[in-house]
Parts: structure tokens; C-alpha cells; sequence
């Protein structure tokens, strides 16, 4: 029996060339009315992989990225394709200050936490930061020789000062809009969650982080999906590894 690997990315961007490299074939989208891109195929001796693109605005044409499209599409994911495990990966910003530069891959390897949801009420100030689970990357991490990281996720690519002193109090690696809330759905409905991400820009860097995305982004997500396939190679080959257990 072949395990279930479901990968979760926000942009064509970042996920299509994965898809054309493991010879993924598109079905079905998730949910027509969402448009999230489902594509499937197996992958070495033991996985079944299905790699969902969160799909493109058909008003705006662009992708539909951000921690609302995220949560709807990791809750059909899992309704859907029942996977074992669930990975995202992707693109995000990255602190120079903590010895970060563009196009490092990274394995996110604490709880994942919202840095702009600001509710001065006791209880529902700890319950925004989020802080979800992901699962024990150690050995992964050791083997690929991949760096560990701390994301910290909003919903915008621009950092307000109160944004950055978040950060900085969270001791974020790197930012970007997806992660928590997807970390948030794997979590209740207990699905082993782990992340990847390569860094776009640098946050705490003069250059505009929009300006730094675009010329990088082709680069970052070239070693982020190579870095994937490794992950992926690992799994099939480690189906004992920590990673896999529910927390
Ligand atoms: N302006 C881009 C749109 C994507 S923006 C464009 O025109 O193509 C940000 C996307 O990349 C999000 O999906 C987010 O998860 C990630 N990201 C990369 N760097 C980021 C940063 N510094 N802050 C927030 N998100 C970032």
C-alpha cells in the first residue's frame, strides 16, 4: 500500500515546475468554484503524491495567495485526498540580521505563529498568535543537511514597524502568508504537517521586498522544489521516520 503525500503551494510560481518535473498529471480541480489545482502521480516504491496549486484569481488573474485561500484548500485537501502527511512549500522573506540570504531553502522546525492579529483581550491574544505543531523534522533535517527555521505568517508581503517588532519577538527566521493557517487545519484534523521555504528577499534589507520577490523568485523557487524532491526521496525511503506520527 502506498502511503499519501499531499504538497500544498500557494503560487504557479513556486509549484507548477514541480509538478512538470515528477510528471504529476492534472485532474479535476478540488472545487471548481475555488479553482485549487489538483495534480497527481506516484513517486519511488511507496508514495501516492498530490500537489494542490491554491489557483489564480479569475478576477484579478493573479494567484490566489494568502491565509484565507490557504485555510479552504488545505480543509478540501484533507476532506479530498485523506493525505498522511501534508508539506508546504514556497517562498518567503528572510532576516538578514539571523544570517539569512536569498535563495537558502529552509525546514520550519517550530510551532507556526500569525505576527498580525493584534486582540488586546486576555485568551484571545495568545489564541491569534496561533503556534501550531509541526511534525519532528530532526532526522530529516540532519540527513539533507537543511537549516532549521522559525516562519512567522500575515497576510501582507510589506512589514508595518509593529509587524517587525513581532518578529523580531518571535525570533522569526522568515515570514511569508500561507503557513500558519495551513499548519492550523492540519492540526485539528491531526495530519502531520511539516514546511519548506526558500527565501525571496530580505525583509530587513533597504531594496523594497516586492522589487527583491520578483527578480528572485524564479531562483528561490528552482531550489525549493529541488530541495522538496529531496524531502520527498527521504520519505519514501524512511516510512518509519518520526515525521510521520500524528501529534
Ligand atoms: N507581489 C507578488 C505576489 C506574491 S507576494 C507578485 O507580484 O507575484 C508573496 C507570496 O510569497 C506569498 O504567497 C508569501 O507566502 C510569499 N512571500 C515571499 N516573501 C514574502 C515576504 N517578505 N512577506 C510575506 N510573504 C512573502
Amino acid at each position: 500500500m502506498r502511503h499519501v503525500v499531499a504538497i500544498q503551494v500557494a503560487m504557479k510560481e513556486e509549484g507548477l515546475g514541480l509538478a512538470q518535473k515528477l510528471g504529476l498529471s492534472e485532474r479535476e480541480a478540488l472545487d471548481p468554484d475555488f479553482g485549487f489545482r489538483w495534480f497527481r502521480g506516484e513517486f519511488g516504491n511507496h508514495l501516492n503524491l498530490s500537489l494542490v496549486l491554491q489557483g489564480t484569481d479569475p478576477r484579478w488573474e493573479v494567484e490566489q495567495i494568502g491565509l484565507e485561500a490557504a485555510a479552504v484548500c488545505t480543509t478540501l485537501i484533507i476532506q479530498q485526498i485523506k493525505p498522511e502527511l501534508l508539506m508546504n512549500f514556497g517562498t518567503a522573506g528572510g532576516f538578514e540580521s539571523r544570517g539569512w540570504s536569498i535563495g537558502e531553502a529552509c525546514v520550519i522546525s517550530e510551532p507556526i505563529v500569525f505576527h498580525d492579529r493584534r486582540v488586546s483581550i486576555p485568551g484571545y491574544q495568545e489564541s491569534q498568535l496561533g503556534a501550531y505543531p509541526v511534525a519532528d523534522t530532526s532526522r530529516l533535517r540532519q540527513t539533507l543537511g537543511l537549516r532549521a527555521a522559525t516562519v512567522s505568517s500575515g497576510s501582507s508581503l510589506e512589514m508595518s514597524d509593529r509587524d517587525h517588532e513581532m518578529l523580531v519577538s518571535q525570533n522569526a527566521d522568515v515570514k511569508e502568508m500561507e503557513c500558519a493557517a495551513i499548519a492550523w487545519v492540519a492540526h485539528r484534523k491531526r495530519v502531520p504537517f511539516l514546511a519548506l521555504k526558500s527565501v525571496t528577499d530580505l525583509v530587513d534589507h533597504p531594496e523594497p521586498a516586492a522589487a527583491q520577490f520578483l527578480k528572485n523568485l524564479a531562483l528561490a523557487s528552482h531550489v525549493i522544489q529541488d530541495r522538496v524532491i529531496d524531502a520527498l526521496k527521504y520519505l519514501d525511503e524512511h516510512l518509519d521516520d518520526p515525521i510521520w506520527s500524528r501529534s
